[in-house]
């Protein structure tokens, strides 16, 4: 939490009470959480909790890298190295829902040669990996 706090520092911008909250309810889920998911819980501590107070939260905490979005689930994870700009790749648990975060470059290098020979120019690119972690194939899935 307080590295979150020292990288909103450097970058001039406000953790407010709310995003602190929103980002730590995130840093805090073993699992990525969904908006509503955030909005339900938000909404039993604080009357002032409403979906555009949250989705601006998440806006924030996406802008400055401290979480990511997983598109499949339309839901939040928290960064493993919100002060570095990295790529991000994630596999997601099919039985327990968890997600890891992957970086690896040579993942978006071969993206963007193989967009370049297709003469195509790459504006997003999201890679999401399903299966099963370590934790559930222990208990037998595959
Ligand atoms: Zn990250
Ligand atoms: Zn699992």
């Amino acid at each position: 939490m307080q590295s979150a706090v020292d990288l909103c520092g450097q970058r001039g911008a406000r953790l407010t009470a709310l995003r602190r909250r929103v980002l730590e309810l995130i840093w805090k889920s073993h699992k990525p959480v969904g908006a509503y998911e955030l909005l339900d819980i938000l909404k039993n501590e604080r009357r002032n909790a409403q979906p555009p107070t949250v989705y601006r939260a998440l806006d924030f905490l996406l802008e400055l890298g401290l979480v990511h979005r997983i598109e499949s689930l339309n839901a939040f994870i928290g960064c493993c190295a919100p002060d570095t700009a990295h790529p991000s790749q994630f596999l997601i648990c099919r039985d327990c829902g968890a997600a890891a975060e992957i970086t690896d470059n040579r993942l978006d290098k071969a993206i963007a040669g193989l967009a370049d020979e297709a003469g195509f120019s790459v504006l997003h690119r999201i890679v999401e990996v399903a299966g099963h972690c370590p934790n559930c194939r222990e208990q037998g899935y595959e």
